[in-house]
């Protein structure tokens, strides 16, 4: 009898799963990156400050464990936004918050309820857990399926809005509709809300089945710091920090994250510019070149390429898509769903690199039309 391998070893499920397909990274300078969302500005310079603070000269300070709940940060997040530091947990990234939830509130015999399209990293979590999903999905008009949601038995439906990848804001009154009918938790992945006209978090005062999730990668400039955080009712943060990895948030990143939260001026400059820049774009896009464009509430633009021939459809996105690689600039194409195949997500870079997109894609239309 040969031994078994690792593979034969595993729980059965393990070597069917799907890694998350994260979007490129390039190592060579060069690129205009508009595919990840990142913020185009850096953070606060206070980040830097502390962060050689925090390592001194030796780093002597890094022998030590970091605070095990991050409990100076979630005083700083409470405060942030109203809110008592009971009901904030702090996570590696918001991806770390999220998968909490999918080990609280998923498994085998309890399903995670999502939309589609919305963040494909959450089907991932929930199949690491060996969970059951129920996928909701939309139609071109993105309303919020309500109906649906309120017939879904999961225990909690991840809902993300802006959504991604189409920056469409859901409002407060629908949210409500869902809490009122939906009998799990809701989960709002508020990850570019600081982006959007409006957020969830005043309906945490009138809703315990409510927790909004949050990161510091996109608006804050730190996707490099992983950081992210809850927000809900102190027995719901109390059942994260059950199943949370006991020093999940290091010391570099804990300090980074409270010099970030300690220089809101600055932030409301950042956010400000790429609201402005977003909205120019978004104009271009639709009145200038006549693409359907989703009305983003985001720091990116999901818009349906037309060709010089007028054509659109996956194959001209693709070709798009191909177009700006080619010249070094990098969107995002999702070629696996007909709601999202036709369309490329372009992250809002700075006006320059804006204009180095709009000059690409001119450049392929001339291209297309000789
Ligand atoms: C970027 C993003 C996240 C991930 O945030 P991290 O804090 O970097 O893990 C979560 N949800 C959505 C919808 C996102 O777009």
């Amino acid at each position: 009898m040969p031994a078994p391998t690792p593979t034969q070893l595993a729980l059965p499920h393990v070597p069917r799963l799907h890694a998350y397909t994260p979007g490129l990274q390039p190592t060579e300078p060069g690129w205009v990156k508009l595919n990840t969302n990142e913020c185009p500005y850096p953070p606060s310079p206070r980040v830097a400050e502390a962060l050689h603070r925090e390592i001194g000269t030796d780093g002597a300070s890094l022998r030590l464990y970091p605070n095990p709940p991050s409990t100076p940060l979630r005083a700083a997040v409470a405060r942030l936004h109203g809110l008592r530091p009971e009901q904030v947990c702090i996570g590696n990234g918001s991806d770390d918050i999220l998968n909490l939830l999918v080990r609280v509130f998923g498994g085998p015999d309890a399903a995670v309820g999502f939309t589609f399209p919305s963040y494909s990293l959450y089907p991932v979590l929930v199949e690491i857990q060996a969970g059951r999903t129920e996928v909701i999905p939309f139609d071109r008009s993105l309303r919020l399926p309500l109906e649906r949601i309120a017939a879904s038995t999961a225990r909690a439906f991840f809902l993300t809005s802006p959504n991604a990848p189409t920056g469409v804001a859901f409002a407060n009154a629908d949210l409500e509709r869902v809490l009122a009918s939906f009998g799990g938790l809701l989960v709002v992945d508020e990850a570019y809300a600081p982006f959007a006209d409006a957020d969830a978090v005043p309906l945490l005062a009138r809703h315990p089945r409510l927790v909004i999730v949050r990161t510091l990668s996109k608006a804050y400039a730190l996707a490099g710091i992983r950081v992210g955080y809850a927000l809900g009712d102190p027995e719901l943060i109390g059942l994260l920090d059950r199943v949370r990895d006991s020093y999940n948030v290091n010391r570099l990143s804990q300090a980074a994250a409270l010099a970030a939260l300690a220089d809101p001026a600055y932030y409301a400059g950042v956010v400000a510019q790429v609201r402005a820049t977003r909205d120019a774009h978004l104009a271009k896009f639709t009145t200038q070149r006549g693409w359907f464009t989703y009305p983003s509430q985001a720091n990116f633009i999901f818009t349906e390429p037309k060709n010089a021939r007028g054509e659109s459809g996956p194959a001209v996105a693709k070709a798009a898509y191909d177009f700006l690689y080619a010249r070094r600039v990098l969107v995002r194409h999702f070629p696996n769903h007909p709601l999202t195949s036709p369309f490329l997500r372009i992250t809002v870079g700075t006006n320059e690199e804006m204009g180095l997109l709009q000059d690409a894609l001119d450049a392929w239309l001339g291209a297309r039309a000789s």
